[in-house]
């Protein structure tokens, strides 16, 4: 079957009981033993619950994974993947991953005895300087946020395997209807499903696919042991969700382009961090390794403008954190995303006070554009 008709139709093979089409909601906590041998399939809802499975299996066949294990955020999920690693292991990480993710590491992982060296995954020879004999993984996002620098997963996987080391990717942003890292020679791929996957902003859920058997057992051991799970109902969300990911990326990529053929119109404009052309850093690569770019982009306004208030005056943008979902955010990564990094931490990721970051959604893109042009309208009045 086609991707898209696995978006619609999961593995998921249908209530024997009722015939219902979608995996219904077991909210059982616990189920009953047949004998004290043990129990058919399921014992306990932190062990294993059939809602939950059902989101599991879609998800790790649209990875072209082994397993999928489902857990209550992407936090959770990137916590269930890490700690297969032992005290005294070492693993390489991208400068620009989300800013959680670095949190979790350097304030949580550093203390229970993981090494890590922060490079930029985009220079093979960074990564070849930073690796050492207890070096197991490497760990990136193949798009930054919120400057979409691109690194190639074929060219890390290729020099992992070279020393024997996992390829990790998160792959929030471009989700398996852009990219799937696994194909691509990763071993591991995480998802904030917070974002597109569920892509409604009502739902905090994370998902970790594994490519074999092997790290199947690591991390589910993982996910029940630290209990981090992904309750029935947010499963539930997830698994809808999905089924509209592509007729969501698909609006929400034509949006992206119609806004920033918009915003080429506008000199306020003094940059636009998207590269979908060829004399862009990165375009090669995104032509290779994945079908599109997808819904998130930056830009920066002249420093002649008040981006305070042009993100305040916007009437239908929200001005919120977060993206993937079907209404446009925007919002300002040295004041909201990026607001535990210092001026010189901001300075080195390239951040400025003029960023602004959009994630776009699925409304009419005339309505976008019309809000974009009046706020651009207000913040330019002297
Ligand atoms: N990975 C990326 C790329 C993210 O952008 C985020 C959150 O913004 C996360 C992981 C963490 O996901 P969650 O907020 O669902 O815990």
């Amino acid at each position: 079957m086609s991707f898209l008709t696995d978006l619609v139709h999961s593995p998921y093979q249908g209530d024997h009981n009722t015939g219902a089409v979608v995996p219904p909601i077991y909210t059982a906590t616990t189920y009953a033993f047949k004998d004290v041998d043990g129990p058919e399939r399921f014992d306990y809802s932190r062990s294993g619950n059939p809602t939950r499975q059902a989101l599991e299996d879609q998800v790790a066949k649209l990875e072209a994974g082994h397993a999928a294990f489902a857990f209550a955020s992407g936090m959770a999920a990137i916590h269930g993947a890490l700690a297969i690693f032992e005290k005294g292991d070492h693993i390489i990480v991208g400068q620009q991953i989300y800013g959680g993710t670095f949190r979790l590491i350097y304030n949580y992982f550093l203390r229970w005895g993981l090494e890590v060296t922060a490079v930029d995954t985009r220079k093979p020879e960074e990564i070849r300087a930073a690796i050492r004999a207890n070096t197991k993984a490497i760990y990136f996002e193949p798009l930054t946020n919120p400057l979409l620098q691109v690194t190639s997963v074929k060219q890390i996987a290729a020099l992992a395997q070279e020393y024997g080391l996992l390829t990790i990717v998160d792959n929030t942003f471009l989700t398996p209807y852009l990219q799937q890292p696994l194909k691509l020679g990763a071993d591991i791929v995480i998802h904030s499903a917070t974002k597109y996957l569920a892509g409604h902003s009502d739902v905090s859920a994370g998902i970790v696919v594994v490519k074999d058997s092997y790290l199947a057992k690591r991390v589910y051991f993982n996910q029940n042991a630290l209990g981090g799970i992904l309750s029935p109902q947010d499963a539930n969300l997830v698994r809808r969700g999905i089924q509209t990911l592509a007729l969501r990326m698909d609006r929400q990529i034509a949006n992206t382009q119609a806004i920033i053929t918009f915003l080429k119109t506008r000199p306020e404009i003094t940059q636009i961090n998207y590269p979908y052309q060829p004399d862009q850093a990165g375009f090669d690569i995104i032509q290779a390794e994945s079908k599109g770019l997808g819904a998130l982009f930056s830009f920066e306004l002249a420093t002649s403008v008040d981006v305070a208030k042009f993100v305040s005056s916007l009437k239908l943008i929200n001005l919120a954190v977060s993206l993937g979902a079907v209404e446009t955010l925007i919002e300002l990564p040295y004041k909201m995303s990026h607001a535990e990094l210092s001026d010189a931490e901001l300075a080195t990721a390239g951040i400025s006070k003029q960023l602004i970051r959009l994630a776009v959604g699925i409304e009419d893109v005339q309505d976008l554009i019309a809000d974009l042009t009046q706020a651009l309208d207000v913040a330019c009045q002297k």
